[in-house]
């Protein structure tokens, strides 16, 4: 349907355009005025229930200054022109154009504030280095046939630049909505470079209201089509790792653009390209400094989240791993008692039995909780071992303090208000002072022998196994008690 609409759309240009010949006739103008504006009004809908929206907007944007230009054209041929401001309004307006588009051309997704505003300034100054230069040549069109190929030339770059970022963006989508964007708008933008190179090299001596204004309906007709269009873009996918350098590598089209303008502007406008040099350089360190200082704080959230258990939240079993071998380190370096309990539910698989599998998640939670405040003290470390079973690394404690604080954690998860009821725990104790001809695997073995004996027992108690060494720290038999 939007395909019909947009081939009716050029039938009637053309045949206001046979009817009405020359360019004093205002009709073409309303054409070409009105298919930027359909086209951005096109890009506002599909911004309304796209991910995409902020590009769709912005599109729209960069679309309206374009209309705005042709709109003083409009203006100019029906006679009110004022030679001293319309065409640099016009000009001016054309050059806005390409603006926004830059922008978020080099935007790699949704980027926070502080992002945005730094891109937006690079892409303002842009705009008037841009605008600077170009206005530069128009001053001399009428005295230098040089002047006019140079704005060309300009406006070709400018084209050029967006049509192949458009394009490399296009194929580095990494979601379908923002593929289906850049889509679109290589598309447009690959249309318009050839109908702008065609219309300001080939026909420059005509003015507007010839056949030839059917070419500029076609980029923003097509435009519209696409943006009215939502099904998704083809999937053909860059390899990830290209696509990943695309997005990291996609805002330096700023600072690059700005060098490039900003060395073109130095002999006429030298404070504006100074400050080109100095906005590309302090923007992109700026802006790399923020986004570095984000991917610092993702890591850091990450390495948080690779240590923690995720249904407890206490540290997971990598986590605990480490820190007992740092312990046992430091224990064999100071001399210094360590000790290990490993504790586990009784009855688990009844209690999820009997009340389903997320009570039991539940209860996990309320006993890690329970565990984490009761072996509270900086020496203590709280680790979920596996399934039902949990490990508190003790350091530094007597023994007595240890199978204290182990009762205490057996009373504790017994006194736990559960809607279910009650529940207990044993505990399986290993102790080793001085540790230094043991290991931490004879710790942890230690720990498991005391579970074992609490289980055979009865449950809900605590059990120590430990090693009884003579004075040079020799083992002579064990001890359960
Ligand atoms: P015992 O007193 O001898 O320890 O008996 P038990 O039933 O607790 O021991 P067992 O090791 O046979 O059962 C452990 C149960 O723990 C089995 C499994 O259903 C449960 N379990 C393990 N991990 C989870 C978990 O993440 N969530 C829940 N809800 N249950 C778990
Ligand atoms: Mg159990
Ligand atoms: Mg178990």
């Amino acid at each position: 349907m939007p395909v019909v609409l947009a081939l009716l759309y050029v039938l009637c240009h053309g045949l206001v355009l046979t009817l009405w010949p020359g360019s004093a006739g205002a009709g073409s103008f309303v054409f070409l005025t009105g298919a930027p504006v359909l086209a951005a009004a096109a890009c506002l809908w599909r911004g309304q229930r796209d991910r995409a929206a902020l590009g769709w907007r912005a599109t729209a944007l960069a679309l309206l200054l374009w209309a705005g230009g042709m709109g003083v054209n409009m203006l100019d041929a029906l006679g009110a022109d004022r030679a001293d401001i319309t065409p640099r309004v016009s000009l001016l307006l054309y050059v806005l154009y390409g603006v926004p588009l830059v922008f978020i051309l080099a935007r790699a997704r949704r980027e926070r504030w502080s992002i945005s505003v730094i891109d937006g300034g690079m892409a303002a100054l842009l705009g008037v280095l841009f605008f600077v230069h170009t206005q530069s040549f128009a001053d001399r069109i009428d005295i230098d046939n040089q002047a006019m190929a140079n704005m060309q030339r300009m406006f070709d770059i400018q084209n050029l630049c967006i049509a192949v970022f458009a394009v490399v963006r296009w194929l580095a989508g990494d979601v379908p909505e923002r593929r289906s964007f850049f889509r679109a708008l290589a598309l447009y933008a690959l249309v318009y470079l050839a109908v702008a190179f065609y219309i300001n090299h080939y026909t420059a001596e005509q003015s507007f209201g010839a056949y030839n204004d059917l070419l500029i309906d076609l980029p923003f007709l097509l435009l519209a089509v696409l943006a009215l269009r939502q099904a998704p873009a083809p999937g053909f996918v860059l390899h990830p790792r290209l696509g990943r350098l695309v997005q990291a590598g996609g805002p330096i089209i700023l600072p690059l653009l700005l060098l490039v303008v900003g060395t073109l502007v130095v002999d006429h406008a030298r404070w504006l390209a100074v400050a080109g040099f100095v906005v590309a350089t302090l923007g992109f360190s700026l802006r790399s400094t923020v986004l570095q200082m984000d991917l610092l704080e993702r890591q850091a959230g990450l390495d948080e989240l690779a240590r923690r258990d995720g249904l407890t939240g206490v540290a997971n079993r990598r986590e605990f791993d480490t820190v007992l071998q740092a312990e046992w380190n430091r224990a064999r370096r100071n001399g210094s008692e360590l000790a290990l309990l490993l504790v586990d539910i009784d009855h688990f698989k009844a209690f999820n039995d009997q009340h389903g599998h997320p009570a039991g998640d539940r209860c996990l939670q309320a006993v890690a909780a329970v565990l984490k405040t009761t072996a509270g003290r900086a020496g203590d470390s709280v680790a979920r071992y596996g399934g039902e079973e949990f490990a508190v690394i003790v350091s530094g404690s007597a023994l007595s303090g240890v199978l204290a604080l182990a009762e205490r954690l057996r009373e504790a998860v017994e006194a736990l208000p559960l809607p279910e009821g009650s529940i207990s725990i044993s505990v399986g104790v290993g102790y080793l002072h001085p540790p230094a001809l043991a290991s931490a695997d004879q710790l942890l073995a230690d720990a498991d022998a005391g579970l074992y004996a609490a289980k055979r027992a009865g449950r809900n108690q605590v059990m120590l196994h430990a090693h009884v060494l003579d004075d040079e720290g020799n083992a002579h038999g064990t001890l359960d008690c």
